[in-house]
């Protein structure tokens, strides 16, 4: 059976694998066609399909945009786009000089709380990526001001927390309608992790298909036979095509394998693609 993975991360987010070692697993594992799904960024694909094209390996386009509306995180992926053209290039600043103003904020608050972090030291976590919490996380821990990194998101980077601040409002709609304008396939990404029902997620879907919604994340690990079957029938209902992926992120998600998730909880099969293809 041919199996794909449509949902990875790398080194020009949040990943470990640089687009290089993205592929070669790929190859190691004998996944015919993975998808490079970085956070708000595509800087990563011109060295994928240089490692693609050489070892043989079908790479798709894809990024997944950090969506936030109501207080809700909402991740919307897309594939199959130009990823060279000039509407996403400047959507794709906005959205990190957004950051920006965000991240300076908060080192402010944190700064006024006495804990002694700079703009440097959040630096010296990226590799030249995007600052999100988590690098604010790492840097809090490195100063020795809490013992883990899930303390410091408690102590200080959760929401409700004093010195949290919220990103920009970026409605997943404008995410769907961006992918559609460049020709990409919009697809919500892990219904599952936002905390709604399957009446509030079918809720979310029908008010993203007006935008050009085209799919739902479906197979992904840690559901059950159950949310699975839930999310097909939401699919199925809105006649919206199903994806799926193991989310990778190499080191930075211990135990979870490209194409097979936890165990073996996940396999995508290349129909899906063929799917996407026809669209
Ligand atoms: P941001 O987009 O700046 O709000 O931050 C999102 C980043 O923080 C993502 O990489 C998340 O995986 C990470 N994150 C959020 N909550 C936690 C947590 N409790 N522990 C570790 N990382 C987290
Ligand atoms: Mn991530
Ligand atoms: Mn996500
Ligand atoms: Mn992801």
């Amino acid at each position: 059976m041919k199996t794909i993975d449509l949902h990875a991360h790398t080194t020009f987010s949040d990943g470990t694998f640089t687009p290089t070692e993205l592929i070669l697993e790929a190859k190691k594992k004998n996944i015919s066609a993975v998808a490079i799904t970085d956070h708000d960024t595509v800087n990563g694909l011109d060295e994928g399909y240089i490692a693609a094209e050489k070892n043989n390996i079908e790479l798709i386009t894809g990024i997944e945009f950090s969506c936030f509306i109501n207080n809700m995180d909402i991740h919307i992926l897309g594939y199959m786009f130009d990823y060279r053209s000039k509407i996403l290039k400047d959507s794709l600043v906005d959205i990190a000089s957004s950051r920006v103003e965000r991240n300076k904020k908060m080192l402010k608050k944190l700064n006024d709380v006495g804990i002694d972090i700079s703009y440097e030291d959040l630096l010296c976590e990226t590799n030249g990526n995007s600052i999100t919490r988590s690098q604010f996380a790492d840097a809090i821990l490195k100063k020795g001001y809490v013992s883990s990194k899930n303390q410091a998101f408690k102590k200080y980077l959760c929401e409700g927390c004093k010195t949290y601040v919220k990103r920009d409002d970026m409605p997943p709609s404008d995410s769907v309608s961006l992918i559609e304008k460049i020709g990409g396939i919009p697809v919500l990404a892990h219904p599952l992790r936002y905390n709604l029902t399957f009446e509030e997620i079918d809720r979310l879907v029908k008010k993203l298909i007006p935008y050009g919604l085209q799919g739902i994340e479906t197979i992904y690990p840690k559901l059950s036979k159950k949310d699975i079957e839930e999310i097909e029938n939401i699919a199925k209902n809105n006649n919206l095509i199903i994806t799926g992926g193991s989310d990778f992120h190499g080191n930075a998600k211990p135990n979870l394998e490209l194409g097979s998730g936890y165990n073996n909880d996940i396999s995508v099969h290349y129909d899906l693609l063929e799917k996407m293809k026809l669209k």
